[in-house]
């Protein structure tokens, strides 16, 4: 692609080689210069919170998102992935943009989010509409989950788990969970295990940060001793799963949310 065509893409990234999702297009409904989301996690790759809120908000207009996704070059793609520069159930139109994604593309769309919204209405609504949902859950008790997601004033884990819950008691598509493991957690994986089995995801995804990030990722060896825990349930590791080879039609824009091509 040329150097133009190139930075007219603002609002999607990638495909990124996904372990999760095999080639993944970004979508990023937030598109900030910094990152907005209700949470400051310690791990975060995309560095600290500039807004940290739990107000939901129109950043881009759908239309824009399209225009963008209407001029791909023909790339091979497995999943339209909402993500990027923030969490992305604070976008109030997330709901129409999936919608949209879908009348124009046929692949199945995915978000990626901090589960924190889920125990509004409108945001189980929206995320209802995604083939997959792929949601945060990185602690046993409020006082590790502070010290890992940093959320915003008021939040509570117990609400969160209360809402993944009623989440998926409705939810047609897939509903997976994603656990980040680090020091600081991993002595409580098997509380946490416990809480998963609650939920009943369809699919864990055991993670540790391999990605830029200030925390140190687990070994190996310390992820097969946390993965024990999560025995009987269908999981997915970050130090197992293959990923494809994909190149990404911007690197540049790819780097500003993921903090690697
Ligand atoms: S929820 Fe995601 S975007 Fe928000 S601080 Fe945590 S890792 Fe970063």
């Amino acid at each position: 692609m040329s150097e133009k065509s190139r930075k007219e893409y603002k609002y999607i990234y990638g495909p990124v080689p996904s372990w999760r999702l095999g080639s993944s297009l970004g979508i990023d409904p937030i598109s900030g210069e910094g990152k907005i989301c209700s949470f400051d996690c310690v791990y975060c790759q995309l560095g600290r919170t500039v807004l940290h809120t739990k107000r939901r908000k129109v950043f881009v207009p759908v239309s824009k998102i399209i225009k963008e996704i209407r001029s791909l070059p023909p790339v091979k793609i497995d999943y339209m992935t909402f993500s990027g520069t923030g969490e992305p159930t604070s976008a109030k139109n997330l709901g129409k943009m999936i919608k949209a994604v879908k009348r124009i593309r046929k692949e199945p769309v995915a978000v990626l989010t901090n589960s924190s919204l889920m125990y509004r209405k409108d945001v189980r609504k929206d995320l209802s509409l995604a083939d997959v949902v792929i949601a945060k859950l990185d602690a046993s008790s409020e006082r590790t989950f502070r010290r890992i997601n940093q959320p915003v004033e008021g939040m509570k884990l117990a609400d969160i788990v209360r809402a993944i819950k009623k989440f998926k008691t409705g939810y047609k598509g897939k509903l997976v969970l994603q656990i980040m493991f680090m020091e600081e957690n991993r002595g409580y994986a098997g509380r946490i295990a416990q809480i998963a089995k609650e939920i009943g995801p369809y699919e864990v995804q055991l993670n540790t940060p391999l990605r830029p990030s200030v925390v140190e990722p687990l070994s190996r060896k310390k992820m097969i001793e946390v993965g024990r825990y999560f025995k009987g349930m269908n999981v997915i590791s970050v130090y197992k799963s293959p990923r494809k080879r994909v190149k990404p039609i911007s690197g540049e824009d790819t780097m500003r949310r993921r903090g690697k091509v």
